[in-house]
């Protein structure tokens, strides 16, 4: 902490993310006034059961609690629902675009992950574990984007048989994809976590 603060003092933005968990929920708030008293930015995203979260089985909150926490720290903290869904990292994919329809998460378009030897990869979350989308040092950014898209539309929310008749699946998308890839499956807390999110996002939005 005191490094942060050290780097605060000189000038480097810093970004706090924190991983929320059964084990750290109540440290939350703390993490937050830490941040707000060095200028540095707090973002916080629940655990999930892939990554550093594969193992964490009951530490893992349920969709209620991340919601209910949402609310307590907005209550604690004095912020609107708008600015607790800018510090949470929960269901950042869904998007309210009039006319658009949300298919898929931002993997392989809006978000490339490149390893050190330029090989790019369509999220940070699947090295090694889908075909590459190229070589940095050796194809075009284009060509790169446009393996991204035909990578995407393998994932589709349509062609998802779980998602494809789900009522909020244009403006969900269909969900992190590095979870259906990584654990075989679509977690059903998640999409209660995500129905959540849009249904206090559209109570927001007619108000
Ligand atoms: S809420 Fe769940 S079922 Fe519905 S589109 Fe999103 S990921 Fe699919
Ligand atoms: S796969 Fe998951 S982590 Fe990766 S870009 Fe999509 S939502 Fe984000």
């Amino acid at each position: 902490m005191r490094g942060l603060a050290l780097l605060r003092e000189q000038g480097a933005a810093v970004t706090v993310l924190t991983v929320m968990s059964r084990a750290n929920e109540s440290g939350i708030d703390d993490v937050y006034d830490f941040c707000e008293r060095i200028g540095a930015r707090f973002c916080c995203t629940p655990m999930q059961p892939f990554g550093a979260g594969r193992d964490s089985g009951a530490n893992r909150l349920s969709a209620s609690e991340i919601l209910e926490a949402m609310e307590a720290f907005g209550a604690q903290h004095s912020l609107d629902w708008r600015s607790v869904r800018r510090v949470f990292n929960t269901a950042r994919h869904v998007q309210y675009s009039w006319g658009d329809r949300q298919t898929c998460c931002d993997l392989g378009k809006g978000v490339l992950s490149v390893s050190p030897d330029g090989t790019v990869y369509p999220c940070v979350h699947l090295h090694g574990s889908v075909p590459i989308l190229g070589n940095i040092l050796e194809a075009g950014i284009e060509d790169i984007l446009l393996a991204g898209n035909r990578f995407r539309a393998g994932l589709a929310v349509d062609i998802l048989p779980e998602c494809r008749t789900c009522g909020y699946r244009y403006l969900c998308g269909g969900g992190c994809r590095a979870e259906r890839i990584l654990t075989g499956e679509r977690d059903p807390e998640h999409c209660n976590l995500i129905r959540g999110v849009i249904e206090r996002d559209l109570a927001l939005l007619i108000s």
